[in-house]
This record gives C-alpha cells, structure tokens and sequence, in this order.
C-alpha cells in the first residue's frame, strides 16, 4: 500500500472516529434533553393541575374538575394523567369520582415519602417518563391547605401521575445526528477536495521522486521524475531532472576517460557506475603507487619482490611463481616462487608460453608435465613483456572454486604487469649488462668480478648458515706452448675445452669462475673434502683425455689442481683461495697432472706472516 493511501485511509479513518463520538454525543445529550424538558413539562403540569384543582376548591366547583383534568390529559405529548388521593383525603372527602386512590406501589411509595419518584421506558421506537409529584400540605401557601385538609403540615394529601412523551427529543436528536452526518460528510469531501488539489501534486512528485531514488541507489540515474501541471511540484521536477541529466552525463565522460587507463576491467555492468568508478580510481591509485614504487627499485628481484607483494596482498594469493621465458633462447627460469618451486619448467618446454594461453589444470587435469605438487590445481597464465621475453605467472590452487577466482583475477594482474613492464624491460636489459660484465666472453663463465661480488654477498651468508664450499684451482700444464706451438686461437680453443670439462663435471649450485688466462676457481656447494678431491680428480682425468682440435693436428694438455676448504681452511674466503692456490704450485712443483689438498705444511717457511 502507497504512503498516499495509507494517508487517505488514516484520514478517513479518524474522520469515522470524529463522526462517531460526535454522534454519540449529540444522540446523549438529545436523550438527556428529551428526559429533562419531559420532567419540567410534568412538575410545570404537576403545579398548574394542583393550581387547577385548589381553584377548582375554593371556588366550590370540585365536582367539575373533570373536565379541567380531560382537558390537560389532552395536552400535546401527554399521554396518562391521574391523582392518587392519601388516606386522610379519602377519609375527609371519599375517593372522588374518578377513583382517585393510588394505583401502583410508586403512587404509594410518594403517597408515603413525599418525594418525586420518576421512571424512564425506552424502546427503539418510543420513549416515556412517568413522573409521580406529591402534594404536600402546607399552611404558608396560598390558600392555606389546613384550612380545608385535615392534615398537618408536610402532610402528603395527594400524587399526581402523569406519563409523558418524551419520544420528541429524540426525534430531534435522530434529525440533529443526520444533519451531523451530513455536514461531516460535506466536510469531509471538502478536505478530499483540498487534499487531490492541493497536496495530491506533492505526493505525486514525491513519488516520483522516491522511483528516481529507488533506481539511483541501485545505480540507474536513467530515470527521471514526472513532470506535473502544479507549479511547486513542476520546479522541483525539472531542478531534480536537470540533476540527474548532469550526474549521468559526468559519470559517462568520467566512465570514458577513467577506463582508458584500466583496459583490462572485469566491471559489472550492472552495478552502479559509481561504484564501478570508484574502484577503478582504487586500482588506478594502486596501479600508480606501485609504479611509483618500483621505478624506483633497483634490480629486477625487487620489481618481482614488489609484483609478488601486490598478488599478495591485492588478490590474495599465497602461492605462485614467475617464470622468465626468453623466446629467443628458449630459456626459462624460475625469478620468483612464493612458497617453494613447484614446476620443473627450466628443464623443459613451457606450454603457456609456446602457446601464449592461460593453462588450467582444472579444465584438463595433468596438462603440465613440469607441474610437480601433490594435490593442487595450477593456473598458468603467460604475459608478453618485450619481444624477446615472456613472464608466466604460475599460480597454484587448491581448488577447483579458487582456480575460477583466479582465473578471472588474469586481466587485473595484467594491468599491474603492464604497468611493470617499462621497468622490467630496462632492470632486465641492465641485468643482461650487469651480467655481461661478469661473465668471460671467451668461456661463458663468470669472471673475477663476479667472484668479487660473490665473496662480499654470499659468503658472509654461507657463514652464517653454515654452507661449507670446497674450493678448486686449476691450471692447464705448460699451457704457453700451445700459443707458442699453434697460435693463440688454438691456446682459446683449449681455454674453451677446459671450461667446457669443467661444466660438464660440477652441479648447478657450484660456481665456476675464470680467475685469469687458463686459471680456473670452483666453488663446490656445501662438500666434504672427499668429495673435493673426487670432482678434483674427475676434471683434471677428464681433460687429461680431451683432444684439443690444432687444425691438421689434435693433442691433449693437462692440469694441475689446488684445493682447500672454507670455512675449514680459514673464515676468510681469500685465504681459502690463497691456500687452494698454495696446493696448485705445489701440485706443479711435484711434476704436473695431479690435484693436491691444502695442508698446513705446505706453507712455506718464512711465507707465513704473508698469508695470515
Ligand atoms: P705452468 O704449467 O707452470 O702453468 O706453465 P704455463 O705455460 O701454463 O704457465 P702460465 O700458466 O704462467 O702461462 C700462462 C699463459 O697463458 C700466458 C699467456 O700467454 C697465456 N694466456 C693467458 N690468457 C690467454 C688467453 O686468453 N688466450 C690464450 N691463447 N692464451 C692466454
Ligand atoms: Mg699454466
Ligand atoms: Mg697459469
């Protein structure tokens, strides 16, 4: 039900309560009325009968008094009329002609008491009061009733009952209550009247604009409010309308230009464009603080830190890696794993990246071979950052209901990529540099800068957890005669062979690091010394078989091997190198082709305040 009815109804509602209780009042008083003017009729008749009859006495003409009392029975609205005569009077003058002794218990209770006695019968038709008025005998009056009475003063010498018709008042009071009707009704259809022409516009503009309330709280601003003929209503009409006109329009060209930044939106379209707004600004000022964020970041890791904190926090991801494909090279690698490497991807053909689609193992299960974690789904979603590289952001599941989430996360973590992108381009291209400048052209191993840097950063770590590293000098035996002999390319050809041996001997976790011309350092991630000599051996057999390519010719060459141990050997990852380079000499001191431990003892004499 509208509010307007509701008001109508209330309205006429309380008017039926008004109308009622003023009905009731008017039919009361009326009834009150009626009883009341019946009884001043019956005392006033009451009076002028005993006038008539005390005239009727002194003028000796009692005989007579029937008439005069025909007379007054036929009074308009009285219907009975008698006289009761008391004891005494009877006994003085006998029971009159008429009969006049008392004819009820009330004629007798008066004829007694001496007091009105009066008794109202209504029906739904007629109303009557009987009134019963006594005659009290008085000297004082006149005449003087002890003058004829045998009676004393105060005497009851007689009643006079009359019934009258008091049906009049009630009569008027039933007219009265029509015409209260009546002028209620015109009233009340005059306050109609004002009401639909005057407030009824209000009420309509009202509720038009309560529609165009409804539908703008749930993001509808199309609909406006009704026009209407009454001036008032047709203002505030317009005003709103001219204000929604505006509201719609800035948030369509706010809509067009905002969007041009965040292409990649997964909006609802049915959702207020405010809010829809609002949260592009949101994820446009986070786009920018993260681009502020991360233009100033220095390497490459940390781009990777600050991306791996927005799927964090921003999508609430928990578990995910990023994965470098170079589509040149056909190299991947791992740069970023939240929780643990879950994909064997280096080894392998990545096909998110061959294919450049999202791969869901919830839509075909096992479809990566590389994915190697126990009961989890993964999606796999590729990002083109230059021509030469791809990043695949791999991100695993627990779920079939956490995989579609994700899966619709992929155009909102792109625009963060994108955004990225610039900054991963340069930091990469800097990376490459940076590398480039570590690494030996000749040999593709890192160079002595790279150890530098190394000894500074990982060892103090390896110290600090425990990480032992074996360290192994090499150096190719009378390596100057193959430059001496064949020229220096063939000498760089057996710098490759070693170099080549070298990698093909040592696992991922160890360093290999060309120290200068044919001199070689490895470090062997956290070994024993058994294990030292063994890789030790390993090489310098390897490449005592090796066949260097001199053109016409091939020869092999050998090496010699110094080794120590750090933390072992000393705390200082340049004394370990030192004491490794100790073992080399005397490795080709004690005639070449061998690898030799460091030992205390081989420390020579007088050289030892050098060295410590
Ligand atoms: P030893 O057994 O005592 O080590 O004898 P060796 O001849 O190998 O002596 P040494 O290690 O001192 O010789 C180093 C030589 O390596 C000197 C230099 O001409 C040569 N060399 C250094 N760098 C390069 C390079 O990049 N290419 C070539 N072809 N030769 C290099
Ligand atoms: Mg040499
Ligand atoms: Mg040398």
């Amino acid at each position: 039900m509208s509010s307007r009815q509701k008001f109508t109804i209330t309205l006429i509602g309380l008017f039926i309560i008004f109308l009622v209780a003023m009905v009731l009042i008017v039919i009361i008083n009326f009834r009150n009325y009626g009883i009341k003017s019946a009884e001043s009729e019956a005392m006033l008749t009451a009076e002028i009968v005993k006038s008539g009859l005390t005239a009727h006495m002194v003028n000796g003409i009692m005989d007579k008094r029937s008439f005069f009392l025909d007379k007054v029975q036929s009074a308009k609205n009285i219907d009975a009329i008698w006289i009761a005569r008391s004891q005494t009077v009877i006994k003085q003058y006998g029971e009159g002609f008429n009969n006049e002794i008392p004819r009820d218990d009330i004629d007798k209770k008066v004829l007694k008491t001496g007091k009105v006695e009066k008794i109202i019968t209504e029906t739904a038709t007629s109303s009557k009061i009987r009134i019963t008025v006594p005659y009290i005998a008085s000297a004082f009056g006149k005449p003087n009733c002890l003058n004829c009475h045998d009676a004393k003063e105060g005497d009851v010498l007689g009643t006079i009952t009359m019934v009258i018709d008091s049906n009049d008042g009630r009569i008027f009071g039933f007219n009265a209550v029509i015409l209260t009707i009546l002028s209620a009704l015109l009233i009340l259809g005059l306050v109609l009247f004002i009401i639909n022409r005057f407030i009824s516009p209000y009420f309509k503009v009202f509720y038009s604009i309560k529609n165009v309330m409804d539908n703008a709280y749930i993001g509808n601003y199309s609909i406006r409010v009704e026009n209407s003929e009454h001036s008032e209503s047709k203002d505030v009409a317009t005003k709103m309308n001219a204000l929604l006109q505006k509201l719609e329009s800035v948030l369509e060209e706010i809509e067009t230009k905002v969007y041009v930044f965040m292409q990649n939106q997964t909006l609802d379209k049915y959702a207020d464009p405010l809010i829809n707004i609002n949260s592009t600004i949101d994820q446009l000022s986070e786009i920018y603080k993260f681009k502020q964020t991360i233009e100033d970041d220095e390497t490459l890791a940390d781009i990777y830190e600050r991306l791996a904190y927005v799927l964090r926090h921003n999508f609430g991801l928990e578990d995910f890696s990023f994965i470098e494909a170079n589509t040149l090279t056909k190299e991947k690698k791992i740069v970023y794993s939240s929780k643990g490497i879950s994909c064997s991807i280096e080894s392998g053909e990545c096909r998110s990246d061959r294919t450049n689609a999202v791969i869901d193992s919830t839509i075909f299960n096992h479809i990566c071979p590389y994915f190697d974690k126990e009961n989890c789904e993964y999606i796999c979603i590729p990002y083109s950052i230059s021509n030469e590289m791809n990043l695949i952001v791999s991100i695993v599941t627990k779920g079939k209901n956490e995989a579609t989430k994700t899966r619709k996360m992929r155009s909102l973590i792109e625009n963060y990529i994108s955004t990225a992108r610039p900054s991963i381009v340069s930091r990469k291209l800097m990376q490459i540099l940076s590398e480039m400048a570590r690494i030996d052209q000749l040999t593709g191993m890192y160079n002595r800068k790279y150890l530098d840097e190394f000894a500074d950063k990982s060892i103090p770590q390896a110290l600090r957890t425990g990480i032992t590293y074996g360290i192994l000098m090499l150096d190719i035996d009378f390596f100057k005669m193959i430059n001496d002999t064949y020229g220096h390319d063939v000498g760089d050809e057996g710098i490759r062979t070693i170099s080549r041996v070298i990698k093909e001997n040592i696992r991922e976790s160890d360093v290999a690091i060309r120290f200068g011309g044919e001199e070689f350092i490895i470090l062997l991630y956290n070994c024993n010394k058994e294990y030292i000599n063994e890789i030790a051996e390993k090489i310098r057999i390897a490449f005592s078989k090796e066949k260097i390519d001199a053109g016409t010719s091939s020869f092999s060459k050998t090496l010699s091997v110094g080794s120590s141990m750090f933390p072992d050997d000393s705390k200082s990852i340049w004394k370990c190198i030192k004491f490794a380079d100790i073992a080399l000499y005397y490795a080709k001191e004690t005639g070449r082709n061998r690898s030799i431990a460091f030992d205390e003892s081989l420390i020579k004499e007088g050289t030892m305040n050098e060295i410590y």
